[in-house]
């Protein structure tokens, strides 16, 4: 599928190495790295390389990314040292959305505050 990019968008700029991210992974669906403001000992964001401005919309136009980014999430906590961890996506900025590109929270070893 053709890949959509924001030339706006922090998100789009990070997944594309035009700004500093601590990336722990990458491939060529999605890129994942460390939160800025980590609400717990791992704080992943895990974002899908195509433009999307929620998760919805992610799966409404490609409709395996989004069990791809939970796929992923398992893969990196595991690597990371962590059986057990949250997943969230905050949708809409009444629910605290402050990124308006898809990205999957993963947050695990206790979550100090919600990441909203
Ligand atoms: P949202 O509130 O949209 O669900 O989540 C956005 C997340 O992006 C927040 O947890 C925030 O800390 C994080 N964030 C904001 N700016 C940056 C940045 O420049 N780099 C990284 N790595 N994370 C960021």
């Amino acid at each position: 599928m053709r890949v959509g990019t924001d030339a706006n968008c922090l998100f789009c700029k990070i997944i594309a190495g035009e700004v500093p991210g601590d990336v722990v992974h990458r491939d060529d669906r999605l890129v994942a790295f460390r939160d800025i403001s980590p609400k717990a000992p791992l704080h992943v964001l895990i974002a899908p390389r195509d433009h999307q401005p929620n998760a919805a919309a992610s799966a409404t136009a490609d409709p395996t990314i989004v069990g791809e980014l939970v796929a992923s999430a398992a893969v990196i906590a595991e690597r990371e040292g962590y059986g057990a961890y949250n997943l969230l996506f905050n949708t809409g900025a009444e629910a605290g959305q402050t990124i308006f590109h898809t990205h999957l929270h993963l947050l695990a070893g206790g979550i100090t505050a919600l990441p909203v």
